[in-house]
This record gives C-alpha cells, sequence and structure tokens, in this order.
C-alpha cells in the first residue's frame, strides 16, 4: 500500500490510521492542512475495494476539504474521515465510541460531521467521547441537516451564473437536476419557487416523481438527463458526471450544481471552458453544508446558540467569490476550476506565513 507516492497525497500533514478491535473495522483521519484552523470535514463509510482506494480517497477528500473551507472563508483546514465497512451492515454504537476516542486523541486538530453513510444519530455516539464532532442535532449550539443550507447557495451560484451566462433571470431558464436527493430535491424546490422550468432524474423513481409532483418537474431517465434541452445542467448526485463522454452531449450554457468532484479531470475542466460554458467549481458553489457545520462549531466555542446570520453572511460572501473566480478565469483565458484551486492555496499558504 503506498501513501507517499499516491497521487492524492500534496504535502498532507498527517494520515492517521485506527483499528477498532470491538467491530474488527478499520478507519482513517486525514489531516491535509490545519493553516487556517483545525482540519474540518466529514465522516464517510463506505465499502472500499481494498485499502489503497481507502487511503487515496481519504487524501484526495482532505485536501479537497482544505480548498473549500478556504473558499468558504471560514477559520478551518481539511480534513476527512474514512471507515473502511459497509455502512448497511457494519454499523455500531461500539464502532462510532471508537471513532470518537480517536477524534478525541487528536486534541482538537480535527472536526468531524456526516457525510456519505452516516447520520446525526451515528455521530452522537461518537460526540459522547470527543468534544469535535458538529453537524449534530438537539442542542442549542446544532446546526442539524446541512443540506438545505448547501441548496440554498447553490440556487444563488446558479442564478448568478445564469446572469453571467444568458442575461437572464431564473424565471427564463430551464434546468436539468441529476439527482434529486437531499440537496438537489431542496434545490428544485427553490428553482421551482423562482418561476424556473426543471428537467430531473434520480435512480430513486419513487424519489424523482415526489419532487415531480410538488415542482411540476419533467422527469427523465438517468442516463437522458444529459440530453435534455436546459440551459443549465446541476449535477446534484455522486461524483464524475462531467466527463469526455457526457460533456458533447449537453445542450446547457451553466453548469452549476452540488455535487462533488463533478469533473472527472482537469483536462474535462478545459474543454467545458473551450466551449465557452458557465462553470461554477463545485468546492466554490456547494460550500453552504461546511458553512453551516462551522457556525455550530462557533457556537459551540462561544457557548453560544446556533446563529443563522452568521452562517447567511459566509453563504453571501461564498457567492461573491464565486462571482471573482468566475471573472479573473474570463479574465485570464483560465478555466474557473483551475481559477479556484489557485485561489484556494493562495489564502492557504497566506495563513500558512
Ligand atoms: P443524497 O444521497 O441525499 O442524494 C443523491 C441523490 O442522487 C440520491 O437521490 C440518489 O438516488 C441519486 N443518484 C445517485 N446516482 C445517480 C445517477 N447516476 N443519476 C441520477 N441520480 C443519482 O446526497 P446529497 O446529500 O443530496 O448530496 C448530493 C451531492 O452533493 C453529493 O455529491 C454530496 O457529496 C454533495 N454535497 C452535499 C452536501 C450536503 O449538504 N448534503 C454538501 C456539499 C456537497
Amino acid at each position: 500500500m503506498t501513501l507517499f507516492s499516491s497521487p492524492a497525497f500534496e504535502e498532507h500533514e498527517a494520515v492517521h490510521a485506527f483499528h477498532d478491535p470491538v467491530s474488527g473495522l478499520n478507519f482513517l483521519i486525514a489531516i491535509h492542512s490545519t493553516a487556517r484552523g483545525p482540519a474540518a470535514g466529514g465522516v464517510r463509510m463506505w465499502a472500499y475495494p481494498d485499502d489503497q482506494a481507502a487511503v487515496d480517497d481519504a487524501l484526495r477528500l482532505s485536501r479537497a476539504m482544505s480548498h473549500k473551507n478556504a473558499m468558504a472563508g471560514i477559520d478551518f483546514g481539511g480534513g476527512k474521515t474514512v471507515i473502511l465497512g459497509d455502512s448497511r451492515r457494519d454499523k455500531s454504537p461500539a464502532l462510532f465510541e471508537a471513532l470518537g476516542r480517536a477524534v478525541e486523541s487528536l486534541g482538537g486538530r480535527y472536526w468531524g460531521a456526516e457525510d456519505v453513510g452516516i447520520n446525526p444519530a451515528d455521530l452522537a455516539f461518537a460526540r459522547k467521547e470527543t468534544r469535535y464532532m458538529a453537524g449534530l442535532e438537539g442542542h442549542p449550539a446544532a446546526s442539524g441537516d446541512p443540506s438545505p443550507v448547501t441548496a440554498e447557495g447553490v440556487r444563488r451560484g446558479i442564478e448568478l451564473c445564469v446572469l453571467r451566462a444568458l442575461g437572464k433571470p431564473l424565471s427564463e431558464v430551464t434546468v436539468a437536476i441529476q439527482g434529486v436527493g437531499h440537496v438537489g430535491a431542496i434545490l428544485a424546490d427553490k428553482l421551482a419557487a423562482a418561476g424556473s422550468k426543471l428537467v430531473i432524474c434520480d435512480v430513486d423513481a419513487a424519489q424523482a416523481a415526489a419532487v415531480a409532483a410538488r415542482t411540476g418537474a419533467r422527469v427523465v431517465s438517468t442516463a437522458a438527463i444529459f440530453d435534455a434541452d436546459a440551459e443549465v445542467f446541476a449535477p446534484c448526485a455522486l461524483g464524475g458526471a462531467i466527463s469526455a463522454q457526457t460533456l458533447p452531449r449537453l445542450k446547457a450554457k451553466v453548469i452549476a450544481g452540488g455535487a462533488n468532484n463533478q469533473l472527472t479531470d482537469a483536462g474535462v475542466g478545459q474543454a467545458v471552458f473551450e466551449r465557452g460554458l458557465v462553470y461554477a467549481p463545485d468546492f466554490v458553489i456547494n460550500g453552504g453544508g461546511i458553512i453551516n457545520v462551522a457556525g455550530e462549531i462557533r457556537a459551540l466555542g462561544r457557548g453560544e446558540a446556533f446563529d443563522p446570520a452568521w452562517v447567511e453572511a459566509k453563504v453571501a460572501a461564498m457567492i461573491v467569490t464565486l462571482g471573482e473566480v468566475l471573472d479573473r478565469s474570463g479574465a485570464e483565458g483560465t478555466p474557473a476550476d483551475q481559477v479556484a484551486v489557485r485561489i484556494a492555496k493562495e489564502r492557504i499558504a497566506a495563513a500558512t506565513r
């Protein structure tokens, strides 16, 4: 198994490996950077095919969190936990208590929250063993489900991109949403309220039908979403929606959505740019959720109640940052995703100095 020679390794500060003898499961906590503050990032539980896949994921995701947190303007570095296990089969209170002890042993260098395969009830077990777990429910500082804040940031980001690309308001465009889960469904509600026409898809047909019933969206198959007659393509499912295969099929002038890792690789970002599309880098537009979590950590630190006004100010600033990324992308002739990574690295380097 390789760590330092993994393509995802980029001067990570630390990668901690833990074994829980009770559940028999292993987990990793990767800390990419604490230059801007404690590393913050979700806990993911996934049945990785092998150890190397888990290491690579932890490295890649923790680095992405450094970039996302820097662009969101919150005082956190980047970190991520990956639990090597099947979230439908392998969860137990003992596992999450072991996770809590592991997080506590890092002494506040890392804060965890929910990610794929994890819910607030799981983290409540971890919270019994550590102070450094957020995204919880049932206490005055708690921030609850981050998805509505993520969706609100994405709605505003789409509005900005549509104005730039087409000079139109949301009421005059059709948006194709790939995946109407937590984020995509709320985004659909918000866009429908703004007067947008919607085309949606989901592998979960019942979920797509429920969202269509309340928004008037047209449901298409998960394959046909890439051919939808829509000015905006909003990836809100899993990563890798925009690839060398799918990009040529898009009729959209804007790509902006909530999913992480929307582009399969940097070459696709270049191709998006050369086609003249306006692309909202995923780790810039989808920062609302981690801002919400940061609001909880801030409230805990101050011994105060959660403050939605602080979160709102950060989300508004995030959209201003998105505008700056698009400005620089246009002025320099550089793809927006490359510009955003560069700005994030500049912010991290400035904090390091
Ligand atoms: P979710 O699991 O609730 O929703 C994802 C939806 O996509 C599900 O309904 C699933 O059935 C559907 N789906 C999966 N594969 C699909 C495919 N090929 N085609 C169409 N639909 C498909 O997850 P979520 O919390 O809504 O997150 C969505 C994305 O946004 C993820 O990439 C996540 O990492 C990212 N994200 C979420 C948040 C948040 O606050 N929840 C914050 C930042 C980023």
